[in-house]
């Protein structure tokens, strides 16, 4: 959510942001209903000064005997309390359209944020780590999963659908390594964990920016109104919500949560493996800190390069990508994707999304700080992905094969992985 006063100031730029990030919204004709809706607020107020005096006048009538002249006036009052009941009736219909479009309003982006309609347009940073050659023909991690007995599909879908696995045996220690390297490099930066809520309310997603938009996305549960996260940065960045908190220094939170996904639209996209699955998990990072924009770049840089530290002590090859406007979510002011190199994709596979949102939580989630002239401001919000499994099983199995059939095990692993070398066939 914005700020009305600098949508009115950034009429034309709000508008452009939209086209470019795909939001099909006028602004115009949200600036429309303000002034109607601001309007009907003057309006209400004066025909209640009006009603006010006129009812006070009544009293006086009466004390004096002039019942004739108080009967006229209560019929007047009568009449001005019906028109106040209309106006009031549409006002709540104006306030009601007015905050549908408020919530659709898309943030600005950085200067610097590539202009394109898709991931195909996003701009490629760095690339990082050496891809494999194979000197024989790579398996993809589903056959490496399977013969190892990691990873078993078949009984996933039998008990939860498409789109569903268990891992098994080395396969669930594995992810349980991946995590606990994640936990190890966050904590060692000062992040706090939380052990978070993974059903919320509905107010918790509004906030976060995750409905209107998401919600064909989002699992509920109907008659509770409430909801299964898709990401920790849901109750991450509620957390302090409606509170004024201190961000002299950044706050840093992080979470360890399962996370699920309706992947609505996605039907018949990456079908086979663990790529796109409705239920994962993930270590997030959050941060809060103050409205400074370039504070918020450095520690967007900072939560960006947590990740890749995770990666390379994984001895992952990957790039970092600016993303550009058309691939970039509604909230976001400055995006980039972390992909992990994947043999049987040739390709670089997206592992991590690493966001500056600015204010934009933080206004829907009434969260504030007082600088240090004491003035209470909208703090700024920032979030990356630690690490995610089962997506990132894909290029740990798959960069790390060897020709037997065995997996060789990052060394900063081993020590999670009883010591082990190798996943033996
Ligand atoms: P996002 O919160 O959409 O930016 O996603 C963060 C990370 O979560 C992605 O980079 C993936 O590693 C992982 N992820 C997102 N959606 C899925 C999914 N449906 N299945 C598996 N992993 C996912």
């Amino acid at each position: 959510m914005l700020d009305i006063q600098f949508i009115r100031q950034h009429e034309q730029e709000l508008q452009e942001a939209a086209k470019l990030k795909g939001i099909n919204i006028s602004i115009a004709k949200l600036l429309e209903k303000d002034q109607q809706r601001r309007h009907f607020l003057q309006q209400a107020d004066a025909l209640r000064a009006k009603r006010n005096e006129k009812a006070q006048r009544i009293t006086t009538l009466l004390s004096n005997g002039q019942q004739g002249e108080a009967e006229q006036l209560k019929r007047e009052v009568r009449l001005l309390n019906q028109q106040i009941k209309q106006d009031d009736s549409k006002r709540r219909d104006l306030e009601s359209e007015y905050h549908q479009l408020m919530l659709q309003v898309p943030n600005m982006m950085s200067p610097d944020t590539p202009k394109g309609e898709s991931d195909q347009d996003n701009v490629e940073l760095r690339k990082v780590g050496i891809v494999p050659s194979f000197s024989y023909v790579p398996k993809d991690h589903m056959t490496l999963g399977e013969n190892l007995g990691l990873i078993d599909v078949p009984r996933g879908v039998k008990v939860a659908g498409s789109r569903s696995f268990f891992l098994k045996g080395f396969g669930f220690h594995l992810q349980r390594a991946v995590q606990q390297i994640a936990i190890d490099v966050l904590m060692k930066k000062g992040f706090t964990f939380l052990d978070v809520p993974t059903i919320v309310n509905e107010e918790s997603l509004y906030h976060t920016g995750f409905f209107p938009d998401g919600r064909e996305q989002t699992y509920s549960i109907e008659k509770e109104e409430k909801h299964l996260i898709g990401t920790a940065e849901i109750p991450l960045v509620s957390y302090y919500s409606g509170e004024i908190i201190d961000v002299a220094q950044p706050i840093q939170l992080a979470a360890v949560s399962n996370c699920y996904r309706k992947e609505a639209g996605s039907a018949g996209r990456d079908v086979h493996g663990l790529y796109r699955v409705h239920q994962f998990t993930k270590v997030e990072q959050v941060i809060l800190c103050e409205a400074d924009v370039e504070t918020s770049n450095r520690l967007h840089e900072e939560l960006t390069s947590n990740a890749e530290e995770i990666l390379q002590l994984l001895e992952l090859p990957y790039r970092v990508v600016a993303v550009c406007s058309g691939d970039m979510g509604q909230k976001n002011y400055k995006q980039y994707d972390i992909e992990t190199w994947m043999p049987s994709r040739q390709a670089y596979g997206e592992t991590h999304s690493s966001s500056n949102v600015l204010d934009f939580q933080a206004r829907r989630s009434n969260l504030r700080y007082k600088d240090k002239n004491g003035e209470v401001k909208y703090c700024f919000t920032l979030n990356n992905t630690g690490i995610s499994s089962p997506r990132i099983l894909i290029p740990l199995l798959e960069n790390h094969q060897q020709e037997d059939g065995s997996i060789y095990i990052p060394k900063a692993l081993r020590r999670y992985m009883n010591d082990m070398e190798f996943l033996l066939p």
